[in-house]
């Protein structure tokens, strides 16, 4: 049994401005068509937008500033500076999405922590940080969540947590997030040779797995094995940033998993947690193809069985 999160606000429809980014905005109503007759799931909806109180508290002044400005938001969201787009505009049509998506992360994880399998069609917004915003991501909603975990007593600040990022890119807004706190472990498996190329981020993750351009399956998941095998139980919950831009079809990932290996990836991972008896939460992150939404739903069809 899987639990899905999920609300329609998630997706993110600028109409004919779709064209202007290879994000398929819609891709979250595709994966749940292919799911919902899974009687292996559960879906949760009516998922509100965290609110920007909680988001304040975690961004630093300057970043409480920005980004409720049109020019630094739309640079983050890389799409042109378009005058007749205002921020109101941008706010109804991608902001409210992703602090959905952030809420859902938050619910997610708090379901996770009793015991249950979790999966966010939405979030994994690894390029965000407290300091930044950047790649398409604006709210870090895992470092969010940890923040309210922390305040609602659902996780102690002495608690290990663990983030497993199998994204084609590397995490360096999670790695700028919790740069000083040691209590939270970061597995990193990346096409070292795109964006994100900081140093500084990348010497943070403490299992790093930096991969080649145009890594073949067969490596990308031996490797991957061999770095979850280095995996201890200490953990009170693991946050899995599970992009699906590993795809051959991605063209911004450079890597070439099909969806079989997406799936036989997704398999690694919970029934290596499962082993450790670490609660999973499953985040969206990337995943820019016309397979990302199947990829996605066939991980979520298989696990749901386990
Ligand atoms: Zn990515």
């Amino acid at each position: 049994m899987i639990h899905i999160f999920y609300d329609d606000k998630f997706n993110i429809d600028l109409g004919v401005l779709n064209i202007l980014h290879p994000f398929d905005g819609l891709k979250f109503k595709k994966i749940l068509n292919d799911i919902k007759s899974n009687e292996n799931i559960e879906i949760h909806s009516a998922i509100s937008p965290i609110s920007m109180d909680i988001i304040n508290e975690f961004s630093n002044e300057l970043m409480q500033m920005l980004i409720v400005e049109k020019v630094p938001l739309m640079r983050a969201l890389e799409v042109p500076n378009i005058p007749f787009v205002s921020y109101k505009y941008l706010e109804s049509k991608v902001l409210i999405p992703m602090k959905c998506g952030v809420h859902a992360t938050l619910k997610a994880a708090k379901l996770a922590l009793k015991g249950e399998v979790c999966w966010n069609l939405s979030g994994g917004y690894h390029h965000a940080s407290q300091h930044s915003m950047e790649g398409f991501c604006i709210y870090n909603d895992i470092a969010i969540t940890y923040q309210e975990l922390i305040k609602s007593g659902e996780l102690s600040p002495e608690d290990n947590v663990l983030i497993i990022d199998i994204d084609a890119h590397h995490g360096n807004g999670n790695a700028r997030a919790f740069m000083d706190n040691n209590k939270i472990k970061i597995l990193d498996v990346y096409n070292k040779t795109i964006y994100p190329l900081t140093n500084s981020t990348r010497e943070r993750v403490n299992f790093r797995v930096p991969l080649p351009a145009n890594v073949m399956p067969e490596e990308y998941l031996s490797s991957y094995k061999k770095a979850l095998s280095e995996l201890t139980e200490n953990y009170k919950i693991a946050f899995i940033v599970a992009g699906t831009d590993v795809l051959k079809a991605d063209k911004l990932g450079g890597m070439n998993l099909t969806i079989n290996d997406v799936v036989e990836r997704e398999l690694l991972t919970l029934s290596r947690l499962n082993e450790l008896e670490i609660p999973a939460v499953f985040l969206g992150a990337g995943g820019y193809s016309r397979e990302s939404a199947a990829a996605a739903a066939a991980s979520i069809n298989k696990l749901s069985q386990m």
